[in-house]
């Protein structure tokens, strides 16, 4: 008989049949010394003070549990509530990963850190984590999500950083991986890689959760205190799913409704999407076994999405076990459908959410109005729009 405890992920992280680290021998080194670091400091007293000290004065948390008035009544049925993600210093969730690895880089004894950024959001918080901890910064960057997001990238050398252009494959955050990952094999003496989402080889899907699910903690005691329960469903967009994991994880254990919105492109029936649980199946990617987008032969094909944040051909591995176990259920979002939510929350809340974040909205409009008054929802709203106002506009045929 099998006595040992099912621990998940196990010791090589794997999430059941998902995860592990599938990597070249000359990374192996530097993923065991992370693992051994985080191990470490995830339980030092003074790491955790240092971290919770600057996640209040320097990140702003905790970030506020907004009671969307305007949005409900608009909406009809459930009670929506957001979890403004986007007050967090540099615009989004990201830098509650960013600086949390940083600040563990600097207690590795690194000098540099590097990452890969698709949305600019990543990169951004990462050069303010490296800007805050003293640590030179070089960030990889598809040509593609360059053009996109011009302002991160110039936002990026301002904080200090040397920005790196990806002109390869797709010129997207894929390729913008495989460089970093490149980087990193080759001075990984010296170079933590900040790994953007729970994706990669063991443990970045574990360490970057445990930095998010700050956002999970905070929402439960808030949302308690504001209605004496918890809530009946949460809601958030799902591009690595970092953002996802850091919100739905402290709720795991209460039986409650948690849905992960992919990015659906121009429709699954296009192929144009990064919809990963509709139209994608297992494949190893980046490090990891994961659901994955790819061709029979086993090619990652080219995915699409309005918003750089949910535009990735993979998945956290620990999504995929939790579907299995039917946790979270998965759905997707059209670009249009995003666009729509995108204007209607700025109109009924004067609130401009992310691109990525507007897909989560898209998806409550749908579900909230069969949803009895009493009952409540938490979006989370893991960014901010001010980065995406110009493409939007240019989507849109408006000059600026
Ligand atoms: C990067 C990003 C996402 C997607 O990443 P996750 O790891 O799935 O959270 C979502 N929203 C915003 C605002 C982002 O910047």
């Amino acid at each position: 008989m099998n006595t040992k405890t099912n621990k998940i992920p196990d010791s090589k992280g794997h999430f059941g049949t998902y995860g592990g680290r599938f990597v070249p021998e000359t990374l192996m080194p530097a993923l065991i010394e992370l693992e051994k670091a985080y191990r470490k400091y995830s339980r030092d007293k003074d790491f955790l003070a240092e971290l919770g000290s600057l996640q209040k004065n320097y990140i702003g948390r905790p970030t506020p549990l907004y009671f969307a008035r305007k949005l409900t009544e608009l909406i009809g049925g459930a009670k929506i509530y957001l979890k403004r993600e986007d007050l967090c210093h540099t615009g989004a969730h990201k830098i509650n990963n960013a600086l949390g690895q940083a600040l563990l880089a600097k207690r590795m004894g690194k000098k540099r850190i590097i990452a890969e950024t698709g949305a600019g959001q990543h990169g951004v918080a990462t050069a303010t984590g490296a800007a805050h901890a003293g640590l030179e910064c070089e960030i990889y960057m598809g040509s593609e999500d360059m053009r996109r997001q011009s302002l991160n990238v110039y936002k990026m050398r301002l904080l200090g950083a040397k920005v790196t252009e990806v002109n390869v494959g797709s010129k997207t955050l894929k390729d913008a991986i495989n460089e970093a990952l490149r980087d990193w094999t080759t001075n990984v003496l010296n170079t933590h890689y900040v790994l953007g989402t729970v994706f990669g080889p063991h443990p970045f899907p574990v360490m970057v959760r445990d930095f998010q699910s700050i956002i999970g903690k905070e929402a439960r005691q808030q949302i308690v205190k504001a209605e004496g329960k918890l809530p009946d469903c949460l809601i958030a967009c799902v591009g690595g799913g970092s953002n996802s994991i850091g919100l739905f994880y402290a709720f795991l254990k209460d039986n409650i409704k948690m849905i992960g919105v992919e990015a659906g492109g121009h429709g699954i029936e296009s192929g144009e999407h990064a919809a990963r649980f509709a139209g994608g199946s297992l494949g190893v990617f980046q490090g990891c076994k994961s659901y994955l987008l790819q061709n029979d032969d086993g090619n990652v094909l080219g995915t699409h999405s309005v918003s750089a944040g949910l535009d990735y051909a993979s998945v956290g591995p620990e999504h995929c076990y939790l579907r299995d176990l039917n946790k979270i259920e998965y759905t997707n979002i059209t670009d249009d459908e995003a666009l729509k939510a995108f204007e209607l929350l700025g109109n009924a809340e004067g609130i401009i959410p992310a691109l990525e974040s507007a897909h989560a909205i898209a998806h409550t409009i749908k579900i909230a109005p069969a949803m009895p008054k009493h009952s409540v929802i938490i979006i989370n709203l893991s960014g901010r729009g001010d980065k995406d106002v110009q493409e939007v506009a240019k989507i849109k045929g408006i000059t600026l």
